[in-house]
């Protein structure tokens, strides 16, 4: 057996009740794969879920917190045992916690390790084994750009998705060994939510929605869906390292090529983010 490119494959995507999450399941469904979306807001995801099944696509939603193995296995064996398979795994579900470092607790870098890191390891331990037993199976793992170039203003968030980078990009050297396939995405700026806090994270204090709307509209974010259509193209190339929308590829060449240079425009964004929260 070999892994499906989508139509009557399966799939499991985290973090699916709302932007890129939602945006992924429903173009996986148009694509023909039987789509899990699970969330913690059971509710949207389960609205998601009969929107898809209302057009003729299959689907169902669980409730899931990704810090939670146990629930993340038992999402994962109950899928394997309805469809026979699992195709993809999705380890998409992000929050962003704003702020300095000196504003942070330790519970919030808890909060941010649970979620982003150990929400992909979760993800990861609960079908890696099935999919090499299977023989085939493609992980992709929701990074980002700052999973590639530090963004020295949201260093909580760059230190979890730097760490969702280096293991996707180590762990395909292994799993293409044993047949399956391990990508990372890395979006620049989409229009979802989480540009302006979303549900379970935090703008930096003195930051307002608006304030954070206006800072991310100069780099135009770009519809979920569209995003969603794109990334899943190339993960059907089985590209690594998912860079979308392609100009932010230029930030991570600048950042690789000349180091010096980072630093300097670092600087610049972060002022504007001091001054966006009144900070000196
Ligand atoms: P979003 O806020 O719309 O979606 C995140 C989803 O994750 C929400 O539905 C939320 O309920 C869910 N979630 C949060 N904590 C969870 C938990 N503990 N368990 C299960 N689900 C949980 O934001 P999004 O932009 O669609 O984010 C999706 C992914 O993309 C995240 O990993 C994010 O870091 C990443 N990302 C987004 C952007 C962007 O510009 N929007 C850029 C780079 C990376």
């Amino acid at each position: 057996m070999t892994i499906r490119i989508y139509q009557d494959a399966t799939a499991i995507i985290t973090g699916a009740a709302t932007g890129i999450g939602k945006a992924l399941a429903i173009e996986l469904a148009n694509r023909g794969c039987t789509v899990v979306l699970t969330d913690r807001q059971i509710t949207l995801a389960e609205e998601t879920a009969a929107e898809i099944v209302a057009n003729n696509g299959k689907a169902w939603a669980r409730e899931l917190d990704v810090s939670d193995y146990q629930t993340f296995q038992a999402v994962v064996d109950e899928t394997v045992a309805e469809t026979g398979r699992l195709d993809y795994m999705f380890n998409n579900a992000g929050i962003s916690i704003g702020g300095f470092v000196d504003d942070y607790e330790v519970g919030d870098w808890n909060t941010m390790i649970d979620v982003n890191l150990r929400g992909v390891t979760n993800g990861v331990q609960a079908c890696y084994r099935l999919m090499v037993a299977q023989g085939f199976g493609h992980i992709v793992n929701t990074a980002s750009m700052a999973g590639l170039v530090p963004a020295s203003s949201q260093i909580a968030y760059t230190t979890t998705k730097f760490a969702v980078s280096g293991l996707s990009q180590a762990l395909r050297v292994e799993a293409e060994m044993k047949g399956v396939r391990v990508s990372a995405i890395c979006p620049g700026a989409i229009d979802t939510p989480l540009l302006t806090g979303g549900v379970y994270g935090r703008l930096p204090e003195g930051v307002t929605q608006e304030k954070a709307a206006r800072y991310w509209a100069k780099l135009k974010p770009m519809p979920a869906a569209d995003f969603a259509a794109e990334t899943l193209n190339q993960v059907a190339k089985n590209v690594p390292i998912i860079i979308i929308p392609g100009w932010w590829r230029g930030m991570y060449w600048v950042y690789r090529l000349s180091w010096k240079q980072w630093f300097k425009s670092s600087k610049k964004d972060l002022g504007r983010v001091m001054r966006l929260t009144q900070r000196k």
